[in-house]
């Protein structure tokens, strides 16, 4: 029942300067964040995170907006963590994603308007989409000395 899921803040979060407000979220949420770090991916590593979607028309603009910046990656923890993260993230589409997640609070980028200028919809961050998912990307993002196991505040009325 205890989950890993990956989180990316995205280079349009960085560069907004909203990371602490974002990952606020996710701690006031009580889940814990076990591994954490600043990235700059090149093509190769997109390739390998965005296996799914190499193949897929947007996934040009896609590689070139995760390449603009450093990115943060997050090893977040706890109960259902995918469906919780992803929950509080919200839909990809910022301007149909519900207010009070990040998505819907922190943009409102549609499809309608890149689509038709044909640049990225920068939607704020990245949340693995089911546990292999999960799995997966956060042995490709973290080493395993990279990780921590600690306690927080919230395992005491988790446990
Ligand atoms: P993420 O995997 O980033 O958490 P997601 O699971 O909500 O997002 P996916 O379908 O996995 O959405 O797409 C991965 C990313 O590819 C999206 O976050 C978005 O940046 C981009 N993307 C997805 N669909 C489209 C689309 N139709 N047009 C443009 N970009 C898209
Ligand atoms: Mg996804």
């Amino acid at each position: 029942m205890i989950e890993k899921s990956l989180v990316l803040l995205k280079p349009d979060a960085v560069q907004r300067c909203i990371m602490g407000k974002v990952i606020t979220r996710f701690e006031d949420a009580g889940l814990k964040i076990i591994g954490m770090k600043m990235v700059w991916v090149d093509e190769v590593f997109s390739k390998k995170h965005y296996k799914a979607h190499v193949d897929k028309p947007f996934y040009n603009g896609l590689e070139k907006f995760i390449l603009s910046g450093p990115v943060v990656a997050m090893a977040v923890e706890g109960i259902s963590a995918v469906e919780t993260v992803r929950k509080i993230v919200g839909g990809t589409e910022p301007k149909s994603a519900q207010p009070g997640t990040i998505r819907g609070d922190f943009a409102h980028h549609s499809y309608h308007y890149t689509d038709a200028r044909g640049v990225p919809i920068r939607n704020l961050i990245h949340a693995s989409g089911n546990k292999k998912e999960a799995d997966e990307e956060i042995k490709l993002w973290f080493k395993k000395n990279e990780m921590h196991t600690y306690n927080t505040v919230h395992d005491s009325h988790v446990l």
